[in-house]
């Protein structure tokens, strides 16, 4: 009885499972085609400084357009590029990509560009961006290294020898989506990152959720105390903007104060800008 029960039940998820590994193959495949193809795209998210509103930077955000099904987002395709390695040589363009893009822009906007933790724990990481640097021409100090704090989980002694390596390039190390992962802390405490990311979760609940608006206002005070920039995340409201103003945080990032762009669209917010808002 239990046997049958049990072979129904394998019977009823079996279609559902067929179907959920033949697509994971064919963006597999069609992944492995992606960057010979040049279906690889780069979207600008500008952040600003919220004490005087400028453009200090922008994140490079990976966009993949897809041959038929259009734009497909990296929340979709970023961990499969893990488990197959592909991110590896996906993570070299976007590194040469975003460098050589921000050595256009006006000189004192930085660039930022995610990398995820294969990429971060791969022997090549320090060469590639040595590379990218040399061959853009764009000054290290301009260049943001952005990892989440899983990226840190494993294997410290290396990783803190790669952060370490990547600072003595004279690039500058964020913490991204902070205080969504496990013991932060203890990594403010082995070093020194020149920027913590306060996750859009936390952000989302200002004004609805006074849990949310202390670990915020603790963070942003950490931040101050270690001399670390702090960020909002995710801002997408006026209010949002006004309360982190008002804790005292340094930039802010959101659909409020625009959306990632493409760099067409990237090019006419900077030049719709007065001249001045751009940071000197
Ligand atoms: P992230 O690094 O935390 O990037 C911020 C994400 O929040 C982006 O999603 C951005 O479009 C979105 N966002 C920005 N402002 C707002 C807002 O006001 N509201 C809302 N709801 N969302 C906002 P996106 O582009 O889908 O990227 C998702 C994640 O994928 C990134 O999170 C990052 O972890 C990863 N990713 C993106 N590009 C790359 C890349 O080139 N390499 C690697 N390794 N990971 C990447
Ligand atoms: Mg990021
Ligand atoms: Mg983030
Ligand atoms: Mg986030």
């Amino acid at each position: 009885r239990a046997k049958d029960e049990g072979k129904s039940n394998y019977r009823f998820f079996e279609p559902e499972m067929n179907a959920r590994l033949q697509k994971r193959r064919e963006l597999e495949r069609d992944l492995r085609k992606a960057l010979e193809r040049g279906d690889f795209e780069l979207h600008y998210q500008p952040l600003i400084t919220i004490r005087d509103q400028r453009v200090c930077g922008c994140e490079a955000l990976l966009r993949w357009k897809h041959p038929e099904h259009g734009y497909v987002q990296p929340g979709e395709f970023i961990s499969l590029a893990e488990e197959t390695g592909l991110i590896a040589p996906i993570g070299e363009w976007v590194l040469r990509r975003a460098c050589e893009e921000a050595s256009r822009w006006p000189s004192p906007l930085t660039v930022a560009v995610n990398v995820s933790p294969a990429q971060f724990r791969s022997s090549h990481l320090v060469a590639t961006v040595l590379s990218a640097l040399a061959a853009s021409g764009l000054d290290p100090n301009r260049l943001e290294i952005e990892i989440t704090e899983s990226v840190l989980l494993m294997n410290s002694d290396a990783n803190l020898a790669t952060l370490h390596a990547l600072r003595g390039l004279g690039v500058k190390i964020a913490m991204d989506d902070f205080g969504t992962g496990y013991s932060s802390l203890a990594y403010l405490s082995n070093f020194s990152f020149d920027k913590i990311k306060i996750d859009r979760s936390f952000v989302r609940q200002i004004g609805m959720n006074r849990h949310c608006e202390a670990i915020i206002s603790v963070i942003v005070k950490l931040g101050a105390h270690l001399a670390i920039v702090t960020v909002g995340e995710g801002v997408e409201t006026a209010e949002q903007l006004a309360h982190l103003q008002q804790e005292g945080c340094d930039q802010a990032q959101g659909f409020l104060l625009s959306r990632p762009l493409s760099t067409s669209d990237l090019r006419l917010f900077l030049n719709n800008l007065p001249g001045l808002r751009v940071a000197a």
